[in-house]
C-alpha cells in the first residue's frame, strides 16, 4: 500500500521535502505524464518508522489531495483495462 497524489496537486512543492525516502517526484518526473506530482509506491514506506503521520499528507495545503490506496479504491478487473492503459503504463484504479 502507499499513498497517492490525484490531480488536485497544484504542485507547491511542500510535500518533497518531507518524504523521509525520497518517494516523491515532481511534475517533471512524473511517470504517468500528468502535471501533478507523484509518489512512488515502491518506495514509499508511509512514513512508518520515520512520523507518526504520514508526512506528506500533514504537509499538503490541498485537501484530499494526498489520498490512501486503500480507501474508496478496490482492484481493476483485468477485463475492464483497456490497451490504451496497458501502453500507457499507468497505475489503474477503480
Ligand atoms: S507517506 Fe511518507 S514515505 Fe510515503 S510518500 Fe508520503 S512522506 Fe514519503
Ligand atoms: S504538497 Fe500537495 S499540492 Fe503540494 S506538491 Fe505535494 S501533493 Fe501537490
Amino acid at each position: 500500500m502507499a499513498v497517492i497524489i490525484n490531480d488536485t496537486c497544484i504542485n507547491c512543492g511542500a510535500c518533497i521535502d518531507e518524504c523521509p525516502v525520497e518517494a516523491i517526484v515532481d511534475e517533471d518526473d512524473n511517470p504517468t505524464g500528468e502535471d501533478t506530482y507523484y509518489v512512488h509506491s515502491d518506495k514509499c514506506v508511509e512514513c512508518v518508522g520515520h512520523h507518526d503521520e504520514p508526512a506528506c499528507a500533514t504537509s499538503c495545503p490541498t485537501e484530499g489531495c494526498i489520498t490512501w490506496d486503500a480507501i474508496g479504491a478496490s482492484p481493476a478487473h483485468r477485463d475492464d483495462i483497456t490497451d490504451e492503459q496497458r501502453s500507457n503504463h499507468e497505475p489503474v484504479v477503480e
